[in-house]
């Protein structure tokens, strides 16, 4: 029985390693367009930025290492250029180390498709300069690397603000470029929400990364090394780096007549069929159910990617046997994190945006806390944002940012998204606690209390746009309970100040007429307000999640 494997990466190597632990009779053949399988195409970055220091760890495997390991055939710089889907057949073309080009039809039974997708490449003036580049292979590694070392170049410019092009950005920094990154977004990092944008923009500008955003790349101007951008300005760029998005590889299976999903990828049932019973499919070019809010979605990511490389090897052996496929994806949470220099971002399920336009009762609540016991030395401030459904107390969401923990807060939020957890189950998370790694109270624990209590209107939150949104002079009245110092270095105009420890005594300042929006620098003092407030007969109160430092770029700044 004959396995053929389109794309030798992420999901394709993954489905050829499992399809040959299940069977040891397949003849499972692998086709690849580029000249390596299996390398570490999330690793490229490090190597540009000198933290992986040999090349040679990025390449996991070789035709030769596949073959005595797993009997696996692989075809390098072989691309797959028609499926005959009747005669069960995949034509190829082979050019190889010499140019020498050669055309082979692959028999198979069971056809697996791993394709991935392809960066976006805007189509601007100058886009196909010597010195502008994408950053999806190995070789075009190589090319970034060795412009860097030939060329020394000094400035540079990032075209899109997601995680790669970050994590180019630090890379090209720590190689002595000056570097701007150019966003069209109003924001950076658009899958997660404004105030983590905020907080990673802030950081990175304290690292020396320039970020522009709301402006886009108009042309690249070779001659005199500069980019031009949307309102007229023009940067100094010795590099420039395009990396705004990456669309699913679908042009086999356009020619092969399968059924494309609703937001652009490849159609494939739970079990990673497609519409073709004999074909499966995985990784960036399949669109797959968001888990929580059941959407159909693309999530071009590595672990969703090797999992579902796991589970199409898995169904189509089955198949080949004349077995019914039983192992499922249940669909993906888009759990992402990226490093930004001694930072850390991540999220995991729904956005707060997302939330929103997926037609739930959104609560938001955000926490800036210790990463471990505050006595304990070393403690870093970590912010987490936990997003619920108020009608349900369902957990919809988390993101996080610090320098210390974030990592293990998301990735506890991306159980409990998969458990369908309550706000009730993360409040009695047990989870590891000594001095050195967290409190008592985890920071996850501490932000479904404060979510907790915002749902059963305990000490309701708002957040900072939506504050921002409501707020008329008239009617509303920000009563920040900050210290006087604290006010004196910053506040939102118009507000009035009274510290939370005076609060009791002053009461007869605050206007009982007045819708109340409370703040303090991060939530703890809010909330402390809150409850004398609403003890003292005051019914519209509410305190603004994350306080001043989650106001920033809405109340101020
Ligand atoms: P790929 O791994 O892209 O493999 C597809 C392969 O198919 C390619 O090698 C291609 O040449 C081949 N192919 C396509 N068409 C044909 C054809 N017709 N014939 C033969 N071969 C063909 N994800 C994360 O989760 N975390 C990260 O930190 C992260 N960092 C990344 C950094 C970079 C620089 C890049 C480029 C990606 C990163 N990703 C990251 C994304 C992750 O690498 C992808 O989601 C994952 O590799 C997708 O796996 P895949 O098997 O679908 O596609």
């Amino acid at each position: 029985m004959k396995l053929l494997i389109i794309g030798g990466v992420a999901g394709g190597a993954t489905a050829a390693a499992r399809a040959r632990r299940l069977s040891e009779t397949a003849e499972i053949t692998l086709l690849e367009r580029g000249p390596y399988v299996s390398f570490a195409n999330c690793g490229l970055p490090y190597f540009l930025s000198g933290d992986i220091a040999k090349r040679s760890q990025l390449l996991l495997q070789t035709p030769e290492g596949f073959d005595g390991r797993y009997g696996v055939k692989v075809h390098l710089r072989t691309e797959a250029l028609e499926i005959d889907r009747t005669a069960k057949r995949v034509r190829a073309r082979t050019t190889d180390e010499t140019g020498v080009v050669s055309e082979v039809w692959f028999a198979y039974d069971q056809l697996i498709l791993a394709q991935g997708g392809n960066p976006i490449l805007p189509p601007l003036p100058g886009a196909d300069a010597p010195h502008a580049f994408k950053l999806w292979t190995v070789p075009d590694m190589d090319r970034i690397h060795a412009f860097i070392k030939d060329k020394g170049p000094k400035t540079a410019v990032v075209a899109g603000g997601g995680f790669i092009g970050l994590e180019m950005a630090e890379a090209f920094h720590a190689r002595g470029l000056k570097v701007t990154v150019v966003e069209l977004a109003p924001q950076i990092m658009i899958t997660m929400d404004r105030e983590f944008a905020e907080r990673a923009k802030s950081h990175l500008q304290e690292h020396g990364v320039t970020i522009e955003t709301g402006v886009g790349l108009k042309a690249v101007l070779a001659d005199s090394h500069e980019v031009e951008l949307s309102d007229g300005r023009k940067l100094p760029a010795d590099l420039v780096l395009f990396s705004v998005g990456v669309r699913p590889e679908l042009t086999l299976v356009k020619q092969a007549g399968l059924t494309l999903g609703e937001s652009g990828g490849l159609l494939v049932s739970d079990t990673l069929q497609t519409s073709d019973p004999s074909i499966w499919a995985a990784g960036d070019m399949v669109e797959v159910l968001q888990r929580v809010s059941g959407k159909r979605v693309r999530v071009p990511l590595a672990g969703p990617a090797n999992r579902q490389g796991r589970i199409a090897a898995t169904n189509a052996v089955a198949a080949m046997t004349g077995k019914k496929a039983t192992m499922k994806y249940q669909g993906a949470l888009g759990t992402a994190i990226v490093k930004l220099f001694d930072a850390t971002a991540a999220s995991t399920g729904l956005s707060e945006k997302a939330a929103r336009d997926a037609g739930f009762d959104v609560g938001v609540a955000i926490i800036h806390k210790d990463h471990h016991a505050g006595y304990y030395p070393g403690g870093q401030q970590l912010t987490l944002k936990l997003v619920y459904d108020k009608k349900t107390s369902r957990l919809l969401g988390a993101q996080g940012f610090g320098l210390e923990g974030v990592d293990k807060r998301i990735d506890v939020a991306a159980t409990a998204l998969l458990g369908k957890l309550t706000l009730d189950d993360l409040a009695e998370l047990d989870l590891a606690y000594a001095p050195p790694y967290s409190s008592a109270n985890d920071p996850l624990n501490l932000a479904a209390f404060v979510a907790q209590n915002d749902v059963s209107g305990f000490s309701p939150l708002i957040t900072a746009e939506q504050a921002k949104a409501a707020f008329r002079a008239e009617t509303h009245l920000v009563l920040d309970v900050r210290n006087l110092g604290e006010y004196a270095q910053g506040n939102v105009p118009g507000s009035l100040n009274i510290p939370v420890d005076e609060l009791r005594g002053r009461l007869a300042e605050v206007p009982h007429d007045k819708v109340l929006f409370v703040h303090c620098k991060i939530g703890f003092r809010g909330h402390l307000a809150a409850r004398i407030l609403i003890e003292n007969g005051y019914t519209q109160v509410f305190n603004i999640t994350g306080g001043y430092l989650s106001m920033k770029g809405v109340f101020y700044g």
